[in-house]
């Protein structure tokens, strides 16, 4: 089965990490610093913060942010239920907002009618999160207009945009947004195993998100509420947690990042010909924003079901028959059982609907061969057109 995607471990990588095994420092270590400050200054933002998992980093965003009961948070309900999850975790009320139908993203005319519509009942969202799906960034000028004018946090959730770059700079950047978060899962574009990040530019949300990442626990006097009891006092100042990120997966990120640009050129280079090769099947290929370079973590494809003698169903059980292991990203958030217990309802956001009655993700991954490539698209060619 050629997977929809897969991580790729060098010789370098594998040296990395058992040298940390052999080091002193299996946690709390030097090599969690040294990853953040690769990621910060290849994506040009102020500070990094290394946790566990992007689910952790959007939870420790949230906070950093002030949500908490009584707020709301907004996102797309076609993305991973993380982005849409972080807001329960701190008590918030979720909602979403519907994609376009062209970008798949959370479309910003669709936010503004919400927003204006909220502002009349006293609910606007203290944080709305856009998702760069597939890695292509959201119209992010017009977000952050929005939430200059309806005063809410941005945080973008970019677990699959790293690499990528939004009006020629790079997603990370932070710059119309408070917090981005990352993701190094092994689908992602780079991994860490289990691991993510989240960035900012802003001292105050980088130090409180430190704080959060580990217990709450300070040793810097000057956080302190005293003068330190002797040298090795520590104080916790907050409710944190334990999200921390170890040595052995910040030194595997540090040797993935050397390899990122070319990840993403490689991934390129395989869409190009996926659109090329598609051309002409009842299919329809992503559409890339001129102003923007994708992160391409996914290559997603809409069935055009009035010409295909299958159901999406049909089609894709026939493409995992043929050895293509194609997935599908994502399931609507709101359709989920647990977010119809909170009264979501199918119908509610058509066209992300829509778009889950089509898609499907084509294998996509930097070490996959023109010739896996060929197969998908053999196969492809075979269920489509029969
Ligand atoms: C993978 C993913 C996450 C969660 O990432 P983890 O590192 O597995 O916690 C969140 N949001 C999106 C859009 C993702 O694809």
């Amino acid at each position: 089965m050629i997977p929809y995607g897969r991580q790729d471990i060098t010789q370098d990588d594998i040296d990395a990490v058992v040298d940390v095994l052999k080091s002193d420092y299996l946690t709390q270590g030097p090599m969690v610093p040294r990853f953040e400050q690769s990621v910060a200054q290849h994506v040009g933002a102020s500070h990094a913060l290394a946790v566990n998992s992007a689910t952790s980093a959007l939870h420790i965003a949230c906070l950093a942010l002030g949500l908490g009961a009584g707020d709301r948070l907004w996102t797309t309900p076609v993305t991973f239920v993380a982005s849409a999850n972080c807001g329960l975790y701190c008590g918030a009320e979720v909602d979403f907002v519907d994609i376009d139908p062209r970008t798949y993203n959370l479309c910003p005319q669709a936010l503004e009618r919400k927003l204006e519509q909220a502002e009349r009942e006293g609910k606007l969202p203290k944080v709305v999160v856009p998702v760069h799906l597939c890695g292509q960034p959201c119209d992010m000028q017009a977000i952050h207009a929005l939430a200059q004018r309806y005063g809410f946090k941005v945080i973008e959730d970019a677990s699959h945009a790293i690499g990528g770059k939004y009006q020629g700079e790079f997603i990370g950047n932070c710059h119309y947004s408070d917090i981005t978060v990352f993701s190094f899962h092994p689908v992602k574009i780079i991994t860490t195993a289990e691991g993510g990040m989240a960035l900012t530019n802003d001292a105050e949300l980088a130090n409180k998100m430190a704080l959060l990442r580990s217990h709450g626990i300070t040793r810097d006097p000057a956080q302190m509420t005293h003068e330190a009891d002797g040298p090795w006092y520590y104080q916790q100042i907050d409710l944190g947690f334990n999200y921390r990120m170890t040595e052995l997966q910040a030194a595997l990120g540090v040797t993935q990042m050397e390899r990122l640009d070319q990840y993403v050129a490689r991934r390129h280079q395989l869409a190009r010909r996926y659109d090329d090769l598609l051309a002409g099947l009842p299919v329809t290929t992503p559409w890339q924003h001129p102003d923007s370079y994708s992160g391409l973590h996914l290559y997603v494809i809409r069935l055009q079901l009035d010409q295909i003698g299958k159901t999406h169903r049909q089609a894709f059980e026939a493409l995992r028959a043929l050895g293509i292991g194609v997935n599908l990203h994502y399931i609507p958030v709101h359709t989920q059982p647990y977010y119809q217990r909170m009264s979501f309802q199918t119908g509610d956001f058509p066209e992300a609907e829509r778009y889950y009655a089509e898609a499907i993700s084509l294998p996509m991954f930097q070490t996959m061969s023109e010739e896996q490539q060929d197969q998908v698209i053999a196969a492809l060619r075979e269920v489509v057109q029969a």
